[in-house]
């Protein structure tokens, strides 16, 4: 479902993705491990285009991310075009950006409403339905203050999804949480995982990795060092460069 293929990304001299290789099945979840400032932002950045690569190609559900088959040949999408083909995918940082005026519930019905044209009463139906399955359900009224980092990031999931996206991906998404917080939000993302959920996870949550991920990639210095299942990627790591990482992480 998703596809990177020689990506290929600098800021002025300076290259933070070298050549990334990735494939993501359809259902699969995938953690992405490395060191600060190995490129995994940036790479996420570039599958949601809100970065354009400099060379190589990434695909989502079978599109090439900022162009369009049109009589054989590429195109690079226009400015409408490039938003329309963004909500395939839904994205959750490590910071929840809600909309501070707006209670949860109107959070997630904004964008169906304003940008899919749904109607309201099937947009709050749809939300209702995202606030229970991230464990909300009695905070639909509730502003974005007067819930907690966790509550917050939840509803930035919920708001996330509202949008029907193909893939989820979420970076560091409890990393500026309270410890006590972050149980929830991954069992959330467990929840999603367990649903067929497509997905990509920049975390250091190395537990989440083992018990939730299809496949970890270790990424440094903008190459995937290596990838697998959790059982290998973490337990028996190929590269010098992945054990001296989990090293210090675990
Ligand atoms: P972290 O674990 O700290 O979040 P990361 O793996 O997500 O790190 P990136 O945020 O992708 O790393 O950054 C990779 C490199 O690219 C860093 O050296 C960073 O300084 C640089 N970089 C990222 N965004 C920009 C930008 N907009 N302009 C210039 N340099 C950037
Ligand atoms: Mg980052």
């Amino acid at each position: 479902l998703v596809r990177a293929v020689g990506v290929r990304k600098s800021y002025g001299h300076d290259e933070v993705l070298s050549g990334v290789d990735l494939e993501v099945a359809a259902g699969q979840v995938w953690c992405l491990l490395g060191p600060s400032g190995a490129g995994k932002s940036t790479f996420l950045r570039c599958v949601n285009h809100l970065e354009t690569i400099d060379s190589g190609r990434i695909w989502v559900d079978g599109e090439p991310v900022g162009f369009a088959a049109r009589g054989g040949k590429l195109h690079e999408l226009r400015e409408r075009e490039v938003a329309k083909q963004r909500r395939g995918t839904g994205m959750v940082f490590q910071r929840f950006n809600l909309f501070p005026h707006r209670t949860a519930l109107e959070n997630i019905t904004e964008g169906p409403v304003q940008v899919l044209r749904e109607s309201k009463s099937d947009a709050v139906a749809h939300a209702r339905e995202l606030l229970e399955k991230v464990g909300l359900a009695d905070r639909a009224n509730a502003y974005p203050n007067q819930l907690s980092g966790g509550q917050q990031q939840r509803v930035a999931i919920a708001r996330a999804l509202a949008m029907r996206p193909k893939v989820m991906l979420f970076d560091e998404p409890t990393s500026a949480l309270d410890p006590e917080l972050v149980g929830d939000v991954l069992d959330v993302m467990a929840g999603l995982a367990a649903d067929g959920m497509t997905m990509l996870v920049v975390t250091h949550e190395i537990g989440f990795a083992r018990q939730v991920a299809d496949e970890v990639a270790f990424l440094d210095g903008g190459v995937v060092v290596e990838s697998g299942p959790p059982d290998q990627v973490l337990e028996n790591p190929r590269e010098p460069r992945t054990r001296q990482f989990l090293s210090k992480v675990l």
